[in-house]
């Protein structure tokens, strides 16, 4: 394989024919820079075995292709590889994205595996493939969101003296130790890999690590009776671990879990398994390999109720753990409510989502400017400017400089003309790539995370995200994606990705109002239709048309 260190361009100059191009050029390559992504030398960006580009061969060709490619053309690209160029025009997207999408009734682990393995196929998780991860802050405000809610709904509003364990400190769990001391609480954090856990010390989004569950039980009750913040990463596998956690009768105030459970192949160390044994049998014997993992997912989902019936508060967080215990003969394993319609689907229903934006000059003087605009634009909102003021407090950037901030339907078209102007003015030394998670409030079909327990049972109608990825490439947006299988793994999800680049040029300012309102404007619609009140009065608030609705 070759060792390759990627790192996107910085500065105002071009290397493409236009700033949409070179936008796509820069967040595919800070996709897979060292400092972003979990495994670059592989192309995995994220979560399990999310890739940025099919293989290296592809990787080289989209690269050449963007730098060539014309402001009136769009690139296709087929679950990583760059398929074709067609000549559209200048408001047209200039990349559209299709990544694992597979037939229905084919859509399992084994044919995407098969087709992966004959270099069909390439899993594009949800931000990884649609270039525009931005490492783990991208889900810091989530998780901070969502750990925030539960404290207010069960602990009063803050997390102060409770323990939370979880597992799983990757790409996107490696924010959880971050989110919880943020909101003052105490975790013990799992993982089996030590360099995981070593990488979130190493950007500050986790205090310390330990490789003694007695010591590691022993410092996280010290705090809690202090009343200190305190993230602990724990080397250990969560399904040998918690049992031994109850064996000792320490129940935690919060169990949750953030291994990739959606892929029981790449994702998930079986317990008895070192490290090294795992990626051996992984591939002498893959099918082992997924047994061992499934069985040691139950004994995981089965501890966790065991702490719910002792009186922690469990929640799903959106890897489908839940469902491969149930098809293991768990028969309550949802029993542990999902995190989306347990603490975030109201946010949902106001179009809220995890909005984000990178500065393409590289400088982190152009964020903290976009910050400083923020407070002033939302000065009303007063969570959201303690979150923008802990952001720059406590987030230590990866690769290009971003930020991230749940915005909804309104406040992002009002603040990504707020980002065009300040470019187009020079405020700003270069222009800015504006984006968001799939996990949003109307871009995702999936019916063990985003779209459970929908009020009307439409949990599994995938023809919103479809219609999402539509209506935003009507509208303009830069680059569009349409993917299956993020999150929650090959058959339980279909969900589309976009981005608009605030170039500071005037085609810019209504391309972004037209695509910043399309975009959460689905979501807020997608909750009407459900039948959410809060989804019809947004609907209603912001002007936008629903026929059978309005009446
Ligand atoms: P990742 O693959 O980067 O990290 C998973 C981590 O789990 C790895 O560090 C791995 O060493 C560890 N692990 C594997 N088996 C383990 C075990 N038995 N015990 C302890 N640790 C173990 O993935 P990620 O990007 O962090 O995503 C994690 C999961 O969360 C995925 O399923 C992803 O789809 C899901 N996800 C959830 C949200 C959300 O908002 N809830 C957002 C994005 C992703």
């Amino acid at each position: 394989m070759k060792e390759r260190v990627i790192r996107a361009p910085r500065g105002a100059k071009l290397n493409t024919k236009g700033w949409i191009q070179e936008a796509a050029l820069r967040m595919l390559m800070n996709n897979l820079d060292p400092e972003v992504a979990e495994y670059p030398e592989k192309l995995v960006v994220y979560g399990g075995i999310g890739k940025a580009a099919r293989n290296w061969e592809c990787f080289d060709a989209i690269v050449e292709t963007l730098k060539e490619l014309e402001d009136n053309e769009t690139m296709l690209v087929q679950s990583g590889k760059p398929a074709a160029v067609f000549r559209t025009h200048r408001d047209a997207p200039r990349v559209l994205l299709a990544n694992s999408n597979l037939v229905p009734a084919w859509a399992n682990w084994d044919t995407f595996h098969e087709l992966d393995k004959k270099g069909l196929m390439m899993y594009g998780q949800m931000t990884a493939g649609s270039w525009i991860y931005i490492g783990s802050q991208g889900i810091v405000q989530g998780t901070y969101e969502t750990f925030a809610e539960c404290a207010k709904q069960h602990f009063g509003g803050s997390l102060k003296g409770t323990i939370t364990v979880t597992a799983g400190l990757g790409g996107m769990g490696g924010a959880q130790p971050l989110s919880v001391t943020m909101n003052d609480g105490v975790l013990i954090g799992l993982d089996v890999d030590k360099t995981r856990i070593e990488k979130r010390i190493h950007s500050r989004y986790c205090d310390c690590m330990l490789e003694s569950l007695d010591e590691a039980i022993s410092l996280a009750i010290e705090a809690k009776k202090e009343e200190r913040a305190l993230s602990i990463g724990l080397v250990g596998n969560a399904a040998e671990i918690l049992p031994e956690m109850i064996r000792r009768g320490f129940i935690p105030d919060i169990i949750t879990d953030q291994t990739s459970a959606h892929d029981p192949l790449n994702g998930y160390l079986p317990a008895g398994l070192s490290l090294e044994e795992g990626s051996k049998q992984r591939v002498e014997d893959s099918e082992a390999y997924v047994r061992l993992a499934k069985a040691s997912m139950a004994a995981h989902v089965n501890a966790m109720l065991e702490m719910k019936r002792l009186g922690s508060v469990a929640f799903d967080y959106g890897n489908n753990i839940r469902q491969v215990a149930f098809d293991e003969g768990v028969k309550d394993a949802f029993a542990i409510p999902g995190f989306v319609p347990a603490y975030i689907r109201p946010q949902f229903c106001e179009g809220r989502g995890p909005f984000r934006w990178a500065a393409l000059s590289g400088d982190p003087e152009d964020i903290y400017k976009t910050d400083e605009a923020i407070l002033k634009a939302f000065a009303h909102n007063e969570r959201l400017c303690q979150w923008i003021r802990l952001a720059q407090a406590k987030i230590t950037f990866q690769g290009l400089p971003a930020r991230i901030c749940w915005l909804g339907c309104g406040e992002r078209a009002q603040f990504g003309r707020i980002i065009n102007d300040m470019v187009a003015s020079g405020q700003l030394s270069a222009p800015i790539v504006i984006g968001r998670d799939h996990l949003d409030a109307g871009s995702v079909a999936s019916p063990n995370r985003e779209t459970e327990a929908m009020r009307d049972g439409s949990d599994a109608v995938a023809d919103w995200p479809i219609l999402n990825a539509l209506v935003n490439t009507a509208a303009g947006a830069s680059w569009v994606s349409l993917h299956h299988g993020g999150g929650v793994g090959m058959g339980y999800s279909i969900h589309a990705g976009m981005v608009v680049v605030a170039d500071g040029t005037k085609e810019a300012e209504e391309r972004l109002n037209r695509v910043l309102t399309t975009d959460p404007g689905m979501g807020v619609v997608r909750h009407a239709d459900a039948g959410y009140d809060l989804a019809i009065e947004t609907a209603k608030k912001k002007g936008i048309r629903m026929p059978m609705i309005d009446g």
